[in-house]
């Protein structure tokens, strides 16, 4: 196999995702297709012996790494006893350890674990159960949900509803039944002098007035604790999800934490809603629940909720299911990635990373043009004033040249690199990045 052949087949047969395949094949010199054999660690190795350094943990999935040995030899070991079984009349181990673990980590505040594979599933799942939860109670009105300006929640058309960014949703805009939005924390958005929360009390002011008004028909409000990825890394205080939660019991609205991007470590709590001490009426997970190997989401619920489903009647029960529900093997590798978290002390010695990654990127705040520097535990971005439209993918060049992974959102350029990356690799993600921009720049 040589990278050359691999690049036209995968021209010829793959649709390739988030990308229109012209600026592949009418100048497949210009932005090639990157063919990788093999990874390990946090390094991506082509056929030729060129390596990557993975610094979007390949789209957000890979917490310890490429064929990490240790949820390799899980899912071995799985492989030999059950690689999947249907989940409706029938169970396994792994889903239900998992189940009972995750629930643990909640401490047992959301006790019911709902399974799909993606995602964007997992968010129309949080959707459709709230509703339905509310129609079980007679609150027929509450048909409607809430989204902050600038989030993102999946594709599909359902989660689409509550996705705010106009690439994605506009081609599509007939088919969807759009959720109002409310002003985002973004912390970017302070006045002079104004701090990152007082614009987060800026924001929830803005919810309280629009649930005030809107709440008979309002079933949940739906959020990306601490940091909005997709729409660019927009983070915001904590303050903000302490009094969305406030807000929404008093109104009588479901809080829905998407944690499919911020969960599982990356914000330096294992939850991102940890950093509120509060808790959500439903939890969704994905990405790096499965440490980056197996597609696999869940939708982590309440005794209360579950309650509103419990019942003789089947209709008032909640009849969604995917093919691949519960897989055995994707929940095999979410074990091995929590059996990681527990042995490794992966939170605390991420705390030491971050400080480290920290240190590598404070002097790029002063490069001319370097705007919001910011980082919250293993993410950290800034923005570039730039008023090239071809920067970003300039910049996407540049950094491959020099054996860098990295994707600009727009012109906010972001580190979020698997947590088994080293010092040394820190040092050399972010020396090899400022050259990139440099470069891009010139
Ligand atoms: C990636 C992402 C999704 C969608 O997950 P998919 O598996 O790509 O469908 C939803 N919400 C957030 C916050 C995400 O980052």
């Amino acid at each position: 196999m040589s990278n050359s052949s691999l690049l036209q087949r995968s021209l010829d047969a793959v649709w390739h995702p988030c990308t229109q395949m012209k600026q592949h094949a009418a100048a497949v010199e210009a932005l090639p297709l990157v063919p990788i054999a093999r990874g390990e660690g946090v390094w991506l190795y082509d056929f030729d012996g060129r390596r990557y350094l993975d610094g979007i943990s390949s789209w957000w999935v890979n917490l310890f790494g490429h064929c990490n040995p240790r949820i390799n030899a899980a899912l071995r070991a799985q492989l030999d006893e059950l690689e999947h079984v249907i989940l409706a009349g029938f169970t396994h181990r792994p889903v239900v350890e998992l189940s009972e673990r995750l629930s643990a980590l909640t401490d047992g505040a959301l006790g019911h674990c709902f399974y799909a594979s993606d995602g964007a599933s997992a968010t129309e799942i949080a959707l459709k159960m709230s509703f339905h939860s509310w129609q079980n109670r007679g609150f027929q009105d509450k048909q409607e949900f809430l989204c902050l300006a600038g989030s993102y929640h999946g594709e599909t058309v359902g989660a689409l509803a509550v996705t705010d960014v106009a690439l994605f949703k506009d081609a599509y805009a007939p088919l969807i039944r759009p959720a109002a939005t409310v002003p985002t924390p973004d912390a970017r958005l302070a006045a002079a002098g104004e701090s990152s929360t007082a614009v987060a009390r800026r924001a929830a002011a803005a919810l309280e007035r629009h649930l005030e008004r809107h709440h008979r028909r309002i079933a949940a409000l739906i959020v990306e604790p601490l940091i909005q990825c997709a729409s660019g890394m927009a983070m915001y205080d904590p303050e903000y999800l302490r009094l969305a939660r406030e807000v929404c019991d008093r109104f009588q609205v479901h809080l829905i934490c998407d944690e499919i991007a911020v969960g599982c470590g990356r914000t330096g709590t294992f939850f991102a809603h940890e950093q509120a001490a509060i808790r959500p009426d439903f939890l969704c997970l994905s990405k790096g629940i499965s440490g980056g190997y197996l597609p696999l989401s869940i939708v982590m619920t309440t005794a209360a909720v579950y309650a509103d489903f419990y019942h003789e009647s089947t209709s008032r029960g909640f009849l969604h299911s995917h093919s691949y529900t519960g897989n055995a093997l994707a929940c095999r590798a979410a074990l091995a990635t929590l059996d990681l978290f527990a042995d490794e002390q992966v939170i605390e010695n991420n705390r030491l990373l971050a400080a480290h990654l920290g240190d590598c990127l404070r002097p790029l705040s002063a490069h001319p043009q370097v705007r919001h520097l910011r980082q919250r535990g293993m993410i950290a971005a800034f923005d570039v004033s730039s008023d090239d439209p071809a920067f970003p993918q300039r910049f996407y060049r540049a950094a491959l040249a020099r054996e860098i992974l990295l994707r600009p959102i727009g012109n906010t350029i972001y580190f979020m690199p698997p947590y088994v990356i080293s010092r040394e690799e820190c040092e050399l993600l972010v020396a090899r990045a400022a050259a990139a921009l440099d470069a891009a720049l010139g």
